[in-house]
């Protein structure tokens, strides 16, 4: 294992696995530094030789499809390294997302709930829009308790249903993007409070986007 320094973090891993990640890393760091307005310089990416080790380090379930993560803790990128597990998106896509997780959790001092970490993340990464949305609309509604399709306290159930979990959230992020903008999105997530709850959460978007939730959602699906 060697260390491998560079502006925005440190590197873990064998060299030869380390040197294909580090231009999409950097390249990742740059365009979420233009678009948070500061810069993170003491991320750690990590890559892991062993799907036990992998799964430990963030206590994933054994049979999780996550081939990365961010642990905001630790402010730590984990990859399982492609020599163990192939990984479904291109490094590019892969930073873009993990690294808009470090920034956004630098953005605010309590909590995000994690829908929004990963709406956000996922406009960033651009790899979402094609997304048939009058498809996810249905499903959305045909949900017995929305909310849950969008809860941040729901981790064993996101697992199971992530690519719904993910469209969901990005649809809802992309209408906040679209209709406010940057700034006024950033202004919503330091306004957000520590382990807030689902319902206190809706209405402090509500209230800082001048609608009620449920338009909001009616809204983000079209
Ligand atoms: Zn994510």
């Amino acid at each position: 294992m060697e260390k491998f320094v560079t502006k925005y973090g440190v590197f873990i891993g064998e060299r030869k696995d380390i040197l294909p990640l580090v231009k999409p890393f950097i390249r990742a760091n740059q365009q979420n530094e233009k678009f948070w307005g500061f810069i993170v310089t003491d991320c750690t990416i990590k890559i892991y030789y062993s799907w036990a080790d992998y799964i430990r380090s963030v206590k994933f379930p054994q049979n999780t499809h996550a081939t990365a993560y961010y642990l905001p803790q630790k402010n730590r990128i984990g990859i399982i390294s492609p020599t163990i597990r192939k990984q479904v998106h291109s490094w590019n896509e892969l930073f873009l997302h993990e690294v808009n997780h470090v920034y956004c959790k630098h953005t605010t001092t309590g909590y995000v709930p994690a829908w929004m970490y990963e709406g956000i993340a996922i406009c960033f990464e651009k790899s979402y829009e094609t997304l048939d949305k009058k498809r996810w609309k249905q499903w959305f509604f045909a949900q017995k308790r929305k909310g849950k399709s969008l809860y941040f306290n729901c981790n064993k159930w996101r697992h199971k249903n992530a690519s719904y979990y993910y469209s969901a959230s990005y649809l809802v992020v992309d209408f906040l993007l679209r209709t406010g903008g940057r700034n006024k999105l950033c202004s919503l997530l330091k306004k957000l409070p520590a382990y807030g709850s689902h319902d206190r959460v809706k209405t402090i978007i509500s209230k800082h986007y001048s609608t009620t939730w449920e338009e909001l959602i009616e809204n983000a699906f079209c």
